[in-house]
């Protein structure tokens, strides 16, 4: 009889209130296609109650793993069987795989960033800005603190989530932590190698500033922005007009992607697929 359905596909899901925003099923299911790979990727809307819920499916089907975006990142860590060391050490996970049965929650986010960062500069030794406390800011400041930054300064509009995070890096890394608060537009201050912006300012429609002195970035300087939409923001574009190296927000989302197939499937993709995707989807009205 001819198969009708043909259910031997890897399932990888999203999991995500909302998540009809989110462009990662685009790319992903994109170089699985350019690839050849039989995986699927499903982005599933799933409320913050019903996430214990939505892992016991996964389990139930076989799935290989899942990415999980809020409000699951914190709460995602106690039903899983362990964590990745960065994960461990900034306390959330974006990305749980399945490895012999047992459920183990990566983050994938600060490498990803760490990666584009590693193709225009060294890490080890420099020191990093980076605007902003939150998830990326944290992904970011803990994967730059293990590839052997020397400092990296916090600079943050709330003061307490700003201080949190350069004391768990001073205090858990080999990196030195500084907080530095967000009054007015910020001087970089002298030092400093790596300036990235890890706040949501900029994402598209927002038209904020950054709130940067524009005139205390140097050309020596590398600058980089988290936002993905759209690629080019206004503050990477005054930057690279003033000379200094650029690295756009879709280094980090396509290499987070591409570290979490490798640890999916085992399976090195094509990054540019990746990254030509998201500028196909960026460019279309709605988004
Ligand atoms: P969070 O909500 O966890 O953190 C947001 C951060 O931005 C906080 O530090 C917040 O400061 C700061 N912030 C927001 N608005 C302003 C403002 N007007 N002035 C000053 N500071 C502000 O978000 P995430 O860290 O998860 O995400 C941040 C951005 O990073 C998002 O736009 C997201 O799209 C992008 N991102 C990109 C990824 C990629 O792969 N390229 C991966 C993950 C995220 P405060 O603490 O004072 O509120």
């Amino acid at each position: 009889m001819t198969k009708v359905v043909d259910c031997q596909s890897t399932l990888i899901a999203n999991f995500g209130m909302p998540v009809w925003e989110n462009p990662t099923e685009f790319m992903m299911e994109a170089v699985f296609k350019h690839e050849g790979m039989k995986y699927r990727y499903i982005s599933t809307e799933v409320p913050a109650d019903k996430l214990e819920a939505a892992f016991e499916g996964v389990k139930a089907m076989g799935y290989k793993g899942f990415n999980c975006t809020l409000p699951h990142k914190q709460k995602i860590i106690p039903l899983l069987d362990g964590l990745g060391e960065s994960a461990e050490l900034m306390g959330t996970v974006n990305c749980v795989v399945e490895r012999n049965g047992q459920y183990i929650g990566e983050n994938t986010d600060g490498k990803g960033y760490t990666e584009s960062l590693k193709e225009i500069t060294e890490i080890a030794g420099k020191t990093l800005l980076i605007l902003g406390a939150g998830g990326a800011a944290r992904a970011i400041a803990v994967e730059c603190a293990l590839e052997n930054a020397a400092k990296i300064i916090i600079v943050n509009r709330t003061p307490s989530s700003g201080q949190e995070l350069a004391e768990l890096v001073d205090e858990k890394t080999g990196a030195s932590g500084e907080f530095i608060p967000l009054e007015g537009e910020l001087k970089i201050p002298e030092g400093v190698d790596i300036v990235i912006n890890a706040t949501n300012i900029g994402l598209y429609p927002d038209t904020t500033k950054v709130p940067i002195d524009m005139t205390t970035l140097k050309p020596n300087m590398v600058v980089s922005d988290v936002i993905p939409n759209p690629p080019q923001t206004p503050f990477i574009q005054k930057a690279a007009a003033q000379g200094c190296t650029t690295i756009d927000g879709l280094g980090m989302l396509v290499n987070q992607g591409k570290i979490a197939i490798k640890y999916w499937s085992g399976k090195e993709v094509s990054a540019q697929v990746m990254r030509q995707s998201l500028l196909d989807l960026f460019s279309k009205s709605i988004w």
